[in-house]
Formats: C-alpha cells, structure tokens, sequence
C-alpha cells in the first residue's frame, strides 16, 4: 500500500528576534497530499516559518506537529529524516559542482554505507552508490533537469538552477515539501513551466507541498488552501477564490 503522509499542524506558532515579533501565534493544518499555499507581503514571516519548520530557527513557541513528531525541538537533520525537505528562497545549490553531484548530496541522509565506502570501492557501496545514481537520473528526468546532469550547476541558467534545487529536495523522498518562492526572479515561460512540474510531482509521488509564494496568480491555479500572513499575523485562511475576494488580504495586498 501507498504510505500515508501524515498532515502537518502548525499551532500557535510564536518567534520574537530582539525587539521584533516575526510569527505571532501562527496556526494552520497542510492536508495529506495537498498544495497548500503560504503568503502575504514582504517581511511577512513566510521565510521564518520555513526556518522554524526545517529547525534552522527556535521557535518562541508553539508547536509544529508532523505525525507523531514535534519539529520544534528536533535539529535540521532529524526534521529531514522524517522526510521534511525544503528549498531555500536564494538558490543554495555548489556552483562548481555538476548538477548530478548536487542531486548525489541531496540523497546523502538516504545512504546506508555512506560515499566513503563507495570511494574505497566496497562492493556495498558501489552497489549502493549505483542505485543512488540510477535515482537521481529518474528525479532529474521527473523535473526536465537531465540534460544538465553533467553541467556544473553555477553554469546553468537562473530558471534551470531553480528547478535543480526542486530536484534535489526531491532526492531526499520527501513526504512534504517546503518551497521558498520556487519561481521568484523567472520570467512568464519558465513560471508556467515550474507550475506545471509541482503539479506532476504532486500528482506523481504523492507528497504534500508548502508553497511560499508572493505571486497571487500562481497560487489561485495551483493551490488547494491558502494561509496569508501579515506583520506576522495570520490573516485569513481558506481556498484560493475565497482569499482572492478576502478585504483583509486586498488590503494587505495594496498596502493600504
Ligand atoms: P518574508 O519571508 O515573509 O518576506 P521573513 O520571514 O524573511 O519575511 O521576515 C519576517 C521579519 O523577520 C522581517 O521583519 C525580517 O527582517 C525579520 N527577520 C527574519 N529573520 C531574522 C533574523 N534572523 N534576525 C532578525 N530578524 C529577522
Ligand atoms: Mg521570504
């Protein structure tokens, strides 16, 4: 049978930095197997949720369930064993090496043997190392990246690197998927391109997708729910055509 994907439950989530309140009890629930969108204006605490959901913040308070875990006290590498995967708002992929060694690195916590024993040529870790390698060409060809898999990823263009970055996260087998505005700096083409592939990968592998994303238009076509967050406030919450006609978000929106 499928495995299930547990949902994810944000409740009352609070990070204060000195003299400022980034997350001010912040709630909301990503289904199993939804898109569920994450926006609001600049500085509205969009990243810094993401920072406290893959451990690189402390939370202030609150909690932040996936299943049977709690993720707000687990460090960055225990939350990515459990299958939480993010990407970065900047693109954090090695420039200089291939995109195929980038999308190697993002299977690291999945090796049993580690690359060490695939270098001192270990029956076990060539076998392991080959399966890796196998895996990594049908995630790339999942995303439309294998033809860049022998290219230094700093070479390729911004769009490309974007999408590399999504394949990388996917190496890991995530059960959830946190994508800091995955087409932000891509021109209309290459939007449309990214919108299309997370709704494969959603429709494909089965995960569920936190989405943040400034661009209101992207999230109407691919969302499922959408929490919009002000001054670090959840404002509204609810299916895109309801949050399209919110006043609170309009306003927040325009700024006035
Ligand atoms: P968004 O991603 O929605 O644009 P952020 O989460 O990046 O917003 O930022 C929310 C607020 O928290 C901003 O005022 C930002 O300056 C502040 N902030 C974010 N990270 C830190 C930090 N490490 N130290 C101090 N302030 C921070
Ligand atoms: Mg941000």
């Amino acid at each position: 049978p499928e495995p299930v994907v547990p949902e994810l439950v944000v409740d009352g989530l609070t990070v204060r930095f000195a003299g400022l309140t980034a997350l001010d009890e912040v709630g909301f629930t990503v289904a199993p197997g939804s898109l569920h969108a994450l926006i609001g204006p600049n500085g509205a605490g969009k990243s810094t949720c993401f920072n406290v959901l893959s451990g690189v913040y402390r939370a202030t308070a609150g909690s932040v369930r996936f299943g049977d875990a709690e993720l707000t006290s687990l460090a960055p590498h225990r939350i990515a064993a459990l299958g939480v995967a993010r990407t970065f708002q900047n693109i954090a992929l090695s420039g200089r090496l291939s995109t195929a060694a980038n999308l190697m690195l993002g299977r690291h916590r999945l090796t049993r043997t580690g690359f060490l024993s695939a270098g001192l040529r270990l029956p076990a870790g060539r076998r392991e190392e080959r399966r890796h390698r196998a895996r990594v060409r049908e995630i790339a060809e999942f995303v439309g990246v294998d033809e860049h898999l022998d290219t230094p990823a700093g070479a390729l263009p911004y769009g490309v690197q974007k999408r590399v970055e999504l394949a990388r996260a996917l190496c890991l087998e995530p059960r959830i998927l946190l994508l800091d505005e995955p087409v932000a700096g891509m021109n209309g083409a290459e939007r449309r391109a990214m919108a299309a592939t997370l709704r494969r990968v959603r429709a494909g592998l089965g995960l569920s997708i936190l989405l943040v994303e400034h661009d209101m238009d992207m999230v109407a076509r691919l969302a499922d729910e959408v929490t919009v967050l002000d001054f670090g406030k959840r404002i509204a919450s609810g299916p895109p055509a309801a949050i399209q006609r919110d006043p609170e978000v309009i306003r927040a929106y325009l700024g006035t």
